[in-house]
């Protein structure tokens, strides 16, 4: 069977490159043709009608002709551009962390919905909590020590669901070595062997896993974004929990994210 001339598909704009001297080749995230890369042709004019639809993190649908080589943009049709996000600087750097993530761990052309879901609520929630932190910003509420709580909870929860829908699964309820229930101890963690370990396998421990820290991976482990509670969490569980995180990030990609570091300067 001839491949189909063109298709329509919806999408959400991980990264840009740029071709030659106006065109943009554009990274896809779809949801029944996985990761693509196509062709954006004028798309860097200022005249282009293309440009503004396809910016990166907008929600969009696009038409599609198929190329030789690789396929080319014929029409662009925003859906969601989100705007909040776009307006607070800590907020848009955690989308382009997110759709570096995607970017780095999918293979083209390999459908994972499970993860064009993921990553389209995730910006939404991204777009939402830009949305209440500048309320509250105007309205002279907000408390700066919890600016970035929820935002972080919600790297971490992306980051978990990511990993484990591509076989990845974090251990945090029995140890990653001996199988053993955890008990609400002082456990240790190894991103080598995919996650929490129990005192008896403490030779193995590469650091050690606080009690609440374990106690809030498993709560994002096992619960849906909408349902996670409105925890406080002091800095230091943040960052142990980011800390694990990121080390099974960095296992499994055998380095570590361009992002991390502007994050950690924002924060
Ligand atoms: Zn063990």
């Amino acid at each position: 069977m001839r491949e189909p001339r063109s298709y329509s598909t919806q999408s959400i704009i991980l990264k840009h490159a740029d071709l030659g001297e106006a065109d943009r080749i554009i990274t896809l995230l779809t949801p029944y043709r996985g990761k693509l890369h196509v062709i954006a042709k004028g798309a860097r004019r200022p005249i282009s009608k293309k440009a503004g639809h396809i910016d990166l993190l907008s929600h969009c649908q696009l038409h599609i002709a198929t190329g030789r080589n690789m396929d080319i943009v014929t029409q662009a049709e925003g859906i969601e551009a989100f705007l909040h996000l776009r307006s607070e600087l800590w907020h848009m750097t955690c989308g382009f962390y997110l759709s570096e993530l995607v970017d780095r761990f999918l293979e083209e052309q390999t459908v994972h919905q499970d993860i064009y879901t993921l990553l389209l609520d995730s910006l939404r929630s991204l777009d939402s909590d830009a949305q209440r932190i500048h309320q509250q910003r105007t309205a002279g509420t907000l408390d700066s020590s919890q600016e970035h709580g929820r935002t972080q909870l919600l790297l971490r929860y992306f980051e978990m669901n990511l990993l484990s829908s591509i076989g990845y699964e974090p251990m945090f309820r029995s140890c990653a070595h001996c199988d053993t229930e955890l008990e609400p101890v002082e456990n240790g963690f190894t991103p080598a062997l995919g996650g929490a370990l129990c005192p008896n396998c403490s030779h193995l421990w590469a650091h050690p896993l606080s009690v609440n820290a374990l106690k809030a991976l498993r709560i994002l482990q096992r619960t849906e974004w909408e349902r996670v509670p409105t925890f406080r969490l002091e800095p230091r569980l943040h960052i142990e929990m980011e800390l694990a995180m990121h080390g099974l990030l960095r296992y499994h990609l055998e380095r570590d994210l361009k992002s991390w570091s502007f994050l950690e300067m924002l924060r």
